[in-house]
């Protein structure tokens, strides 16, 4: 198939920004194109990089320790916070997992120090007193008209508020999201989407991983159906896991 797309990703960070395995999530949107005959190109871009916006359709960047957050934020603002600005205005997709979804916002406040984020969506993230918000979570919100479920698995001592008018991924269905209390996870602006839900995020909701690639290449493409019985499997387990039952697995019946 030579008129086929390819998929171009570039991964931010990932030696260092790859907390649980989120780097995993790449292997799964590899599988998922290489099934379908979709090209797939993953470019890493680590520190002292530039990242050029139009050379990519998603630009990714997984979890990390404070101090892993602390060591990448100076080198991103300066390598790479034009190019991904310019990148999410012109509706690239952005996934941002967990400490890489806090360094979209303004700011990261630790106890002794500010860090200062991308600022391509508004919301900032402070480390409170407090418990760790770890577990089992659950969102849902709506794709197409049609409410869907993401599965997974929360770590952060962080909580992230986002200012009025900016848009949460989801709702909180079971679990801690942004902040614990306002009932919000993660974020959803153009086609940048902020996500606490780590580890297996795209192999748990794969799903989700198709409706990033669909973004990616332009909004209008099929992807033709897999065989995902193990998919699915590891879906309803994670919503299990996550307290959920039968219903919302029928809901989120592809
Ligand atoms: N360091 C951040 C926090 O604890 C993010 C952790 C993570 O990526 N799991 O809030």
């Amino acid at each position: 198939m030579n008129d086929s797309p390819t998929l171009r990703i570039c991964a931010l960070y990932p030696s260092r920004m790859n907390i649980y395995a989120d780097r995993g999530n790449m292997l799964l949107l590899q599988h998922r194109c290489e099934a379908r005959g979709i090209g797939f190109e993953l470019t890493a871009s680590e520190a002292g990089e530039h990242v050029d916006p139009d050379a990519h359709d998603l630009f990714y960047i997984g979890g990390g320790q404070d101090s892993d957050q602390i060591q990448i934020a100076g080198d991103m603002l300066e390598t790479k916070q034009a190019a991904l600005a310019e990148a999410a205005e012109g509706g690239k997709v952005i996934l941002a997992v967990c400490g890489g979804y806090q360094l979209l916002g303004e700011y990261y406040e630790l106890a002794d120090q500010k860090v200062e984020g991308l600022g391509i969506v508004d919301l900032r993230t402070v480390r409170e007193p407090g418990e760790r918000l770890i577990g089992n979570v659950m969102i849902e919100f709506e794709v197409d008209g049609s409410p869907r479920v993401l599965a997974g698995f929360e770590n952060h001592g962080g909580r992230t508020y986002l200012e009025s008018g900016c848009p949460p991924l989801g709702r909180v269905l079971k679990g801690h999201g942004n902040n614990g209390k306002d009932g919000f996870e993660g974020v959803h602006v153009n086609n940048v989407f902020g996500t606490y839900l780590h580890g297996p995020l795209l192999p748990k909701n794969a799903w989700f991983a198709d409706h990033l690639t669909r973004l990616a290449l332009g909004g209008d493409i099929e992807l033709e159906p897999l065989d995902d019985d193990l998919e699915d499997l590891a879906h309803e387990s994670a919503i299990r896991a996550a307290g959920g039952g039968s219903g919302l697995m029928r809901l989120t019946q592809r």
